[in-house]
């Protein structure tokens, strides 16, 4: 079986975990610093916060920001249950914002209706959740204007795009947003096994988000609320979690980002290719946005004809191909459809569902393999 996406371990990143194994700090020493300082100059963010995983750092994001019980967040219905759930976590309610059929993006065209529906009923969202669906960066620019326009705070769903580009510049540089969040999870551009982390230009914001993933405790005088009573004391002043990610994750995620630029390059050319080879046959290819350069985590193809969308996606598994779905529409999911969601709320994103085969795509996927795909999908096809 030819996977969808796989994860590419060399010898120097055994090697970067395996230091940290004989070394006296398996959690909370120089790596996870390292890894943040590193991340965050790659991207362009001056702060950046390394947590166990993309769900705790959206989760870290938005309470970060102040999201609580009765407020609202908005994200996209094509996305991993994740980008919504954060919401959840903080007691808020969530909607969406349907998508655009090309990028497969929240539609800023729907956001902006959206926004001024919900400001003549006085319920306008606190934080909304563009995702970088695919790895292709959302237009930015708008939401970003758009949230400033309505004093909405913005936290970008990046799990899909570490390395890939917005407007010339690295996604994560929040230009247009308050937190970018990453996720480091195998399937991902690069890895950690889990991990995620955040990156924002707000000092208080990252002062806070790192408060939240070590449990709302300081050791910080300037933080404390009495005197310290010695070097042995610490104050736990809010309600946080323990988030933090661990040495070897960041040793490894260290190692994996010093090959983060052929990983990205890689994945474009097999894009390319594949954009090339599929013209012809009766399904559509990934739009893309003139402004974004996607990192290409995922390579998502729509049938014309959606009534053999089954059948296509089983002959290609019969086939030996690791074809996917990403993602079934979050609305629909048992957990919202009891908050009333239903089949019809969001139209763009329900189509999406009924066409869309993620096909394999990664950075060891060689030209022969990615060859076999492309045959596979052809004679499924016929
Ligand atoms: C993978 C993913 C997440 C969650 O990432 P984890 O690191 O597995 O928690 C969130 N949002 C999107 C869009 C993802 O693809």
């Amino acid at each position: 079986m030819i996977p969808y996406g796989r994860q590419d371990i060399s010898e120097e990143d055994r090697a970067a975990v395996d230091a940290v194994l004989r070394s006296d700090f398996l959690t909370q020493g120089p790596a996870v610093p390292r890894f943040e300082e590193a991340l965050a100059a790659r991207v362009g963010a001056s702060h950046a916060v390394a947590v166990n995983s993309a769900t705790s750092a959206l989760h870290m994001a938005v309470a970060a920001l102040g999201l609580g019980q009765g407020d609202l967040l908005w994200t996209t219905p094509i996305t991993f249950v994740a980008s919504a759930n954060c919401g959840r976590y903080c007691g808020a309610d969530v909607d969406f914002v349907d998508i655009d059929p090309e990028t497969f993006n929240m539609c800023a065209d729907a956001l902006e209706a959206k926004l001024a529906i919900a400001e003549a009923a006085g319920r306008l969202p606190k934080v909304i959740v563009p995702v970088h669906m695919c790895g292709q960066s959302p237009d930015m620019i708008r939401i970003g204007a758009l949230a400033r326009r309505y004093g909405v705070r913005v936290v970008e769903d990046a799990s899909h795009a570490i390395g890939a580009d917005y407007d010339g510049k690295p996604v994560g540089d929040c230009a247009h947003s308050d937190v970018t969040v990453f996720s480091f999870h195998p399937v991902k551009i690069i890895t950690t096994a889990e991990g995620g982390l955040a990156t924002t230009n707000d000092p208080a914001l990252a002062e806070r988000m790192a408060l939240l993933r070590s449990h709302g405790i300081t050791r910080d005088d300037a933080l404390m609320t009495e005197p310290s009573h010695g070097p042995w004391y610490y104050q736990q002043i809010d309600l946080g979690w323990n988030y933090r990610m661990t040495e070897m994750q960041a040793a490894l995620g260290l190692s994996q980002l010093s090959r983060l630029d052929p990983f990205v390059a890689r994945r474009r050319a097999l894009a390319d290719r594949y954009d090339n080879a599929l013209q012809e046959m009766p399904l559509s290819i990934p739009g893309r946005d003139p402004k974004a350069d996607s990192a290409w985590h995922l390579y998502v193809i729509r049938l014309h004809d959606k009534t053999r969308h089954r059948a296509v996606f089983e002959r290609l598994r019969d086939a030996g191909i690791g074809v996917n779905l990403h993602y079934i529409p979050v609305h629909l999911q048992p957990y919202y459809k009891a908050f009333g969601f239903a089949e019809g709320d969001f139209p763009q994103s329900e189509d999406y569902y009924a066409r869309a085969i993620s096909i394999p795509l990664y950075a060891g996927l060689s030209d022969a393999m990615q060859d076999e795909v492309i045959a596979a999908l052809t004679e499924a096809l016929s």
